[in-house]
């Protein structure tokens, strides 16, 4: 989130749900819905109040019903991925049940439906020809698998964070292969993203993070190759050649199902699209 956009966030005119843009953080839309909620505070000070304040109107009152109800459904939304994170780093539908109060048979529904609208997710953007979002038939299986798991265990140690390993990440799927081979043959022109041109079938166990240090602490990020541990050196001297700083870390758990291709190349920051990532390589120019 950038400086302009919480700009155009605090002189945003907010009446309707609908009208609070996607991923909106939920401290901005708390610190909106608070500033309409004290001018109507101070609807209940008397006339004869010393001081000049600010009263509530009605369109405060709507802004305050229209905040609240989006922060309901944001909250709401984010159950199923939390849930689904849970059991992946190892907690067990009795601790998930426990933390949501809810019987965990509850708990279980509400994962089977979030994976449910997930799939139909996928399933859309695929009609329409977008790159598919959501969860293929596969990872689909895979969160079902999780709804059946017994009720005390953890889950299955394949599908667990500590346990994966570099060499076992799942071969690429048929549709993300063939938007990377998409992006392959027109470097920088098919979208954002990018390709480093490798010939690689391998999926991406890793990412390698293009950093440059930053005004702080942390450092900035301005682009990742996703990248297989027999291309990592290839990734390190190419993002190196760019004057950033290679880090090479483990993708993340999501991607030992659903893969991104070797050599995927997604860029960030002031220095827009990929380009300067893939054309110092010989054959990608
Ligand atoms: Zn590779």
């Amino acid at each position: 989130m950038t400086t302009e956009e919480h700009a155009r966030w605090n002189a945003l005119e907010v009446r309707e749900p609908g009208q609070v843009p996607a991923v909106t953080p939920l401290a901005w839309q708390v610190a909106k819905l608070t500033d309409h909620a004290d001018r109507l505070m101070n609807n209940a000070l008397p006339d004869t109040f010393p001081y000049e304040v600010e009263r509530g109107t009605a369109g405060d009152a709507l802004a305050v019903l229209a905040l609240r109800e989006s922060i309901r459904r944001d909250v709401e939304h984010g159950r199923g991925t939390r849930v689904h994170e849970a059991l992946l780093l190892g907690a067990s539908w009795r601790e998930v049940a426990a933390a949501l109060n809810v019987e965990t048979g509850e708990a279980r529904e509400l994962l089977r439906t979030w994976a449910q609208g997930q799939r139909n997710l996928w399933q859309r953007n695929e009609a329409e020809g977008r790159r598919p979002f959501g969860l293929d038939a596969d990872a689909y299986a895979a969160v079902l698998a999780l709804v059946e798991w017994d009720d005390e265990a953890p889950a299955p140690a394949a599908a667990r964070v500590e346990e994966r390993h570099q060499d076992d990440t799942e071969p690429v799927k048929e549709s993300t292969r063939r938007y990377a081979e998409e992006l392959r043959a027109n470097p920088g022109k098919a979208s954002a993203d990018g390709h480093t041109g490798w010939e690689c079938s391998a999926g991406a166990s890793l990412i390698a993070e293009a950093m440059t240090p930053g005004p702080g602490s942390l450092g900035t990020m301005h682009g990742v190759i996703y990248v297989c541990p027999g291309h990592q050196a290839d990734a390190e001297t190419l993002i190196s050649t760019t004057g950033c700083i290679p880090e090479v870390r483990d993708a993340p758990p999501r991607h030992r199902w659903d893969p991104w291709p070797c050599g995927h190349v997604t860029a960030f920051g002031p220095q827009k699209g990929p380009k300067w990532l893939t054309a110092p390589l010989p054959d990608a120019s």
